[in-house]
């Protein structure tokens, strides 16, 4: 990569993190009350979009329809119930190099609406110039910043010496099986080779660019079912209750240390994000239970490790369960 293309990526990712920044404090930023407002209107018109995975709802047509303006070609990719868009502007045939946006139009669910202060798809801003609801954070905020950012270099810079282009998912919060990954791959089909990419996640605590990601950490799921014998309450000699039964092992689950984490790295962690049990009848000891869990594990463990230590927890308890391990294509990656 020559010289002059370097300065100009380091010019537009400087650009994009002068909006990121204006985007996280929108009154302290010196940028023009008219840029302030256009990153804001951007990320409240996502918001209002109820894009929970894997559905975009029309994110990605008001990103298509931005960056068409600026003179990207634009392509939707369908896989599945996947939407994903490929944008670029340059001239991908040539030995310029390529550098992309990547981010994601979907979130999370939102969970019980009379738990937030402020509807989740509002984008209510605050007297204190905070912008609310589900995606300002993660990412719809991010897409604002580096779309504006975009538009305002491509303005002053329209005839830049390498290729820019924007990937975008509207699965990387679920299984993420059918969305960037498989715009990659693609790309690759047919030629087309990314030198650089910027994701606009979340990753800094207090100001813009205070943590540096250099990878991630694994993610390993699992359902793990532990059996019983359903019964009536009355006559608890007749029955094995899988919630009694389990209660020892989820605790030394929970409390388990799994390792210190690496230099770069903090300590594994282990976390419940769902437990079911029962008929819904009051007087019933209900014959299985089903606890759905996490682990995001630094480098100091492996797959293959956190499996064997979990299930020899399970077995010290004399528990009978299966498990269902799941999200192993979220590899960890240190770059
Ligand atoms: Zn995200």
């Amino acid at each position: 990569m020559h010289r002059r293309s370097i300065y100009t990526i380091a010019f537009v990712f400087i650009t994009f993190l002068s909006y990121l920044s204006l985007y996280h404090c929108l009154t302290r930023s010196t940028m023009s009350s008219a840029t302030r407002s256009s990153v804001a209107d951007l990320a409240r018109e996502l918001i209002r979009i109820e894009s929970i995975t894997p559905v975009d709802g029309g994110c990605q047509t008001v990103v298509h329809h931005r960056l068409s303006k600026i003179g990207f070609t634009c392509e939707t990719l369908q896989y599945h119930d996947v939407t994903n868009l490929w944008a670029f502007r340059g001239d991908l045939k040539s030995k310029q190099p390529l550098l992309v946006f990547a981010g994601h139009t979907d979130i999370v669910p939102p969970g019980p609406l009379e738990a937030w202060t402020y509807h989740p798809f509002d984008g209510f801003i605050d007297d204190q110039n905070i912008l609310h609801g589900r995606g300002a954070v993660d990412m719809k905020g991010g897409i604002a910043s580096f779309l504006v950012a975009l538009e305002d270099f491509i303005s002053s810079h329209p005839n830049h010496s390498y290729s820019i282009g924007v990937i975008i998912t509207s699965d990387e919060e679920g299984k993420a099986e059918y969305g960037t990954k498989m715009v990659v791959e693609e790309l690759l089909r047919r030629g087309i080779h990314i030198n650089m990419a910027i994701i606009g996640e979340p990753s800094s605590y207090e100001t813009v660019g205070d943590f540096i990601k250099i990878g991630r950490r694994g993610s390993l799921g699992g359902e793990l079912t532990i059996k019983g014998i359903q019964g009536h309450v009355a006559y608890p000699h007749q029955s094995l209750n899988p919630i009694h039964e389990s209660l020892g092992a989820l605790k030394d689950l929970v409390d388990m240390k799994w390792n210190d984490g690496t230099e770069d790295f903090g300590p594994t962690t282990f976390q419940i994000s769902n437990i079911n049990a029962g008929t819904g009848a009051r007087n019933v000891v209900p014959g299985f239970k089903t606890v759905v869990f996490n682990f995001r594990y630094s480098p100091a463990s492996t797959e293959e490790n956190i499996k064997s230590r979990v299930e020899k927890i399970l077995d010290n308890h004399s528990l009978n369960y299966e498990i269902d391990w799941h999200d192993v294509s979220s590899n960890l990656f240190v770059s």
